[in-house]
């Protein structure tokens, strides 16, 4: 909401001090803190050419008219409801559109706007502010409520405008640090991996999308930690020590040499491995396991290159609706799609449609419908995209467009049922069509359509799920969350999420076996599989196609080469029969230590 009035600093300290977060992303940068703390929704303020306050105003307009849309979308819902509660909450969303109207807030926001030159989001902060002074001074209850009506409506309207900024925020100097409340995917989309050098958070867990897209740019960070706020100043020097997730404010000297000197060891670790890039990932015995890349945006593909991966085994396509608040054209995709695929030549690249919802924002797929709708379990992944199926026509005739002398698959998020499935195919069929009467060229066959097996209840069905799909890629974040019921990007239950735990490794097996029994391909495509203290589970569990962060395939091929095949299957099924996490967790690492 609206910022408190500023708080004068703390004096600068610079005693050295460490503060404990979570391990998110490995590796160690030294560098300036570019501190972004404030509200969530970050108000910045800055000034308006004289030239551009007409159009400032029009983009007040625009955000006043979304916010009406969205209430009006809120109160036909409420409607719905039956009984007293949902005649009230119709009445109160009468109330937010009157204060859309020529009200108060609105004439404010624009008087700000035109006189003190200033940018939407903070003349509509002001004027709440403004309003907020006058209705406390009352100091009536029935007044207190309308004012919580306005922030309301305020917030909104803030909501809308920071999502389409009319300018983009600062960015920080070569080798600086983000230090920030949160960061968000789309934050993180926007980060720079040449000019940052690594990221801390005040908020985040080490599974949610902000940590994995810190992996896949190779950027070390350090998310949840408490203290970060009151304790890190513009320009302090900090460690964030992406290994033990630790972040170090005001190091001495000393600090500092300790750190390079680990960092230079770690550069010589990666080289060696590097080494590897080339060989093949078969095991002592002879068992052979792709290795492909989880790609997550475009830069990524050197590295994708550099690591040896054996195709991209999950594209995350939501990096093309991230940032922007219009849907992407089938042009602007087909031309993304085709720089990543092609640099892939004759390697598969499994395409993935749209995962947004839960933590993962798209504007212009959400301004029409609650931020509840859009929860974990809610709209998210094929729902949303069902729900929107001109949305998923356009992706799919972009993904088939870029297919002909490709090796592409389909790949279907947040799957919990065979209907889903074929209401799918069915638009891919009709994107097909429609492409050949616009006289495109067709792959033939057309692509396989796969599901993420990511829900317990998708899991359980495997069976099912097989016979209406083509292959199916094991989700294990979003499995383990959803099993645990643990929110994968909270600090606060961050120790909950545990892979290991025997319900979440009993449907990785459950599904591998649906799998095998079908005879249709499966891969896995978590943070799992990048983690080569577990690769002789998986493996030993039947799946012998991992797709992973690209930086973490040397590591894994590494762990496969040293690896009996058959061992790691007789392994698999001792542990299978245990039902503690950690003797699960002993018994992966007495056998990775004898191998
Ligand atoms: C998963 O849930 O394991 C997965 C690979 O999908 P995402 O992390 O993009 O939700
Ligand atoms: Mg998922």
């Amino acid at each position: 909401m609206p910022k408190k009035p500023a708080q004068s600093k703390p004096a600068k300290k610079t005693v050295e001090r460490a503060f404990k977060g979570l391990a998110a992303a490995p590796g160690i940068a030294i560098g300036k803190a570019y501190v972004r703390f404030g509200d969530h929704i970050e108000v910045r303020e800055y000034t308006i050419a004289k030239t551009k306050v007409a159009a400032e105003v029009k983009r007040l307009g625009r955000a006043v008219d979304e916010a009406r849309q969205q209430i009006h979308d809120l109160q036909k819902r409420a409607g719905e409801m039956r009984g007293a509660a949902g005649e009230e909450l119709v009445f109160l969303f009468d109330a937010y559109l009157g204060m859309l109207d020529d009200s108060r807030l609105v004439r404010g926001a624009r008087q700000a706007i035109e006189q003190e030159r200033i940018n939407a989001e903070a003349a509509v902060q002001h004027e709440y502010s403004r309003l907020a002074i006058r209705f406390e001074a009352m100091g009536d209850a029935y007044i207190a409520a309308r004012l919580d009506d306005i922030r309301e409506v305020a917030q909104r309207l803030i909501g809308n405008l920071v999502r389409t900024p009319s300018k983009a925020p600062p960015k920080p100097a070569k080798g600086g640090i983000i230090v920030a409340e949160m960061l968000s995917p789309a934050d993180m989309a926007q980060i720079d991996p040449d000019v940052v050098d690594a990221v801390a958070a005040a908020l985040g867990g080490t599974e949610g999308h902000t940590a994995i897209m810190a992996r896949a740019l190779g950027l070390p960070a350090v998310l949840g930690v408490a203290d970060l706020g009151d304790n890190v100043q513009q320009g302090d020097i900090v460690i964030v020590d992406g290994y033990s997730g630790q972040i170090i404010v005001s190091p001495t000297p000393a600090t500092i040499k300790k750190y390079e000197k680990r960092l230079a060891e770690k550069r010589r670790g990666t080289r060696a491995l590097d080494r590897l890039r080339f060989e093949p990932a078969i095991s002592k015995d002879g068992t052979s396991v792709q290795l492909m890349a989880n790609v997550e945006l475009p830069v990524e593909m050197d590295a994708v290159r550099l690591s040896g991966a054996e195709g991209v085994g999950l594209l995350r396509s939501e990096f093309m609706f991230m940032n922007r608040d219009d849907i992407p054209s089938e042009d602007e995709q087909v031309q993304v799609l085709k720089q990543i695929v092609g640099s892939m030549k004759k390697l598969p690249v499994t395409i993935r449609t749209l995962d947004i919802g839960g933590e993962k924002p798209a504007p212009a797929l959400l301004s029409h419908i609650d931020e509840a709708a859009a929860s974990a379990l809610g709209l998210r992944g094929i729902r949303l995209s069902l729900a929107n199926p001109d949305t998923l026509h356009t992706q799919f005739r972009a993904f088939l467009r870029v297919a002909p002398g490709r090796n592409i698959r389909i790949l279907l998020p947040m799957v919990t049922t065979p209907g889903e499935v074929k209401r799918a195919k069915a638009i891919l069929v009709e994107a097909a069509e429609s492409l050949q009467r616009d006289g495109f060229t067709l792959p033939d066959p057309l692509p396989p359509v796969g599901v993420m097996i990511e829900v317990p209840g998708a899991a359980l069905a495997a069976d099912a799920l097989a016979k209406a799909s083509d292959f199916f890629a094991i989700g294990s974040n979003d499995l383990t969350m959803y099993t645990l019921a643990v929110d994968r990007a909270n600090e606060h239950v961050a120790h909950l999420f545990n892979t290991l735990h025997p319900a979440v490794l009993r449907l990785i097996q459950f599904t591998t076996q649906a799998a095998l029994r079908a005879r249709i391909p499966v891969s896995i495509c978590g943070e799992i599989a990048g983690d080569p203290r577990f690769t002789s589970l998986l493996v030993g569990l039947g799946l012998h196609d991992l797709s992973m962060t690209a930086s973490n395939i040397p590591m894994v091929k590494k762990r496969i080469r040293d690896m009996d095949g058959l061992a790691a299957g007789q392994r698999a099924l001792q542990i299978m029969e245990q039902t503690d996490s950690g003797r699960i967790a002993m018994m992966i690492d007495d056998f990775n230590a004898l191998a």
